[in-house]
């Protein structure tokens, strides 16, 4: 396997060394969240923890955990922990989930973050020889700045094209022969879907990888774009909260992303009892920032439900590995008592032959829960009879009620009717919160 490393001492540090490094950062960033950021200070005080009981990160779990409603609760300053004018920048989430959030950033806050999506970038074979072009949005939302930043730290030629206009990003790809792509997977999705309309095989376009994250993706999903875009695909996390996209990154072993863990300290929670879970459960994914000046999270709570793992890799990186999020919590739909995650109607539909356009709409009738899914036809599926249509439907739910233990409606829909995505797909349309 070809090893790529951006920062080799670093990212295939040796573990013992490494924890060694987290716990000296920890207790001196313990001390500067306490000394300024009297909101968090507080919440120390009311648990009983100071900064002297803090000693490494076996200590860790001492600490109150953070959440966004105390982000929230403390917008716009307040949980600033340096001089309003020792910050360069802010970013803002993208409020899939409510309210935005603002994060602060120093210039060494920015550096730390570029380095990170610069590591992405060259685990993914990226050199200075590479045109890389960024599709994320650019503006508050920290895919576009945070891709377009580790681009130029790889110092490959950059493409700051910002999401949308999906005809000009192919001429893009096409004339100046792009090689890694970065996007949200759907939009990734989307681009092949119009390049294959416009008569460009997989085969003919430059690109050779591309990174795609911000928003959950299935294997399933992967698999398709690769076979789309005739391209390898890797995935990327992060959230505004801790810096943006590159918290975590896959390598070319693709089963799993590398958390950058000489600046993030990783925990898997039990979210209703707030206990720190081993190795392996799953559970909520907690993150503390490390090395971050301006707005630096102690045991941040993610919502992201995950699984983390320090089986050896392949690619050599010794940083513990985060699998692909299942989901927000808030993404779990409770349907007739049972959960349902849009991830796994994702994997029935693609596994099944159909491309990721679909539509989760969630209602209740009669004092029920009702799920309607609704999918498009291919272009070709179009001109079957509606009797194949109504066998394409009862063939689908049948698959659906073997995944979810619940059966939903699926309606087959006209190729092109639902609305595709440049940016972080809403699939799912809860009705029953509208009521
Ligand atoms: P918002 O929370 O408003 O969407 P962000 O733009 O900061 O704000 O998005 C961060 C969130 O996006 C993460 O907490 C996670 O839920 C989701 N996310 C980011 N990358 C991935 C990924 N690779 N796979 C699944 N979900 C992801
Ligand atoms: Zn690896």
């Amino acid at each position: 396997m070809q090893k790529n490393y951006y920062q080799p001492e670093i990212e295939t540090m040796e573990l013992s060394k490494l924890q060694a490094l987290q716990s000296e950062k920890l207790v001196k960033q313990v001390k500067h969240v306490y000394e300024n950021v009297p909101y968090y200070r507080d919440m120390m005080d009311k648990k009983g923890v100071k900064p002297e009981d803090i000693h490494g990160i076996e200590d860790l779990h001492k600490l109150p955990l953070i959440s966004k409603t105390d982000l929230r609760e403390t917008y716009p300053y307040g949980m600033l922990a340096v001089p309003l004018e020792d910050c360069v920048r802010i970013q803002s989430t993208s409020g899939t989930t409510g309210k935005r959030v603002i994060a602060y950033y120093t210039q060494n806050d920015v550096e730390l973050w570029e380095e990170c999506c610069a590591r992405a970038i060259v685990a993914v074979g990226g050199t200075k020889k590479d045109v890389c072009q960024v599709a994320y949005g650019y503006g508050l939302f920290t895919g576009g700045p945070g891709l377009n930043g580790g681009s130029h730290k790889v110092g490959c030629l950059t493409l700051p094209m910002s999401s949308g206009n999906t005809e000009r990003q192919i001429q893009f790809i096409t004339d100046l022969k792009a090689t890694i792509l970065c996007c949200t997977p759907s939009y990734a999705a989307y681009i092949g879907e119009v390049m294959k309309e416009q008569g460009i095989k997989p085969e003919e376009n430059s690109l050779k990888a591309g990174i795609f994250g911000a928003e959950p993706w299935t294997e399933e999903m992967r698999r398709d774009i690769e076979k789309t875009l005739g391209i390898k695909a890797y995935d990327i996390y992060g959230l505004t909260e801790t810096s943006g996209p590159g918290v975590a990154f896959e390598c070319e072993a693709q089963t799993g992303m590398h958390i950058n863990e000489d600046h993030f300290i990783a925990e898997i929670i039990d979210p209703d009892t707030e206990e720190v879970l081993p190795l392996g459960s799953v559970g909520e994914l907690v993150f503390t920032s490390i090395d971050k000046e301006a707005f630096p999270l102690l045991r941040y709570r993610t919502r992201d439900i995950c699984k983390l793992t320090r089986e050896a890799c392949p690619c050599g990186r010794t940083h513990v590995k985060m699998c692909k999020p299942m989901g927000r919590s808030d993404d779990m739909m409770i349907i007739r008592g049972v959960n349902v995650f849009p991830s796994q109607i994702e994997t029935v539909l693609i596994n099944g032959g159909y491309a990721p356009n679909y539509q989760i709409l969630v209602d209740r009738a009669n004092n029920t829960d009702t799920l309607d899914i609704n999918v498009e036809l291919s272009p070709e599926q179009e001109k079957d009879t509606t009797k194949t249509v109504a066998q394409r439907e009862k063939a689908l739910e049948t698959a659906m009620r073997a995944m979810l233990g619940i059966g939903p409606k699926v309606h087959l829909v006209a190729p092109k009717s639902i609305a595709r995505s440049e940016g972080k797909a809403v699939r799912v349309i809860d009705k029953r919160k509208l009521h």
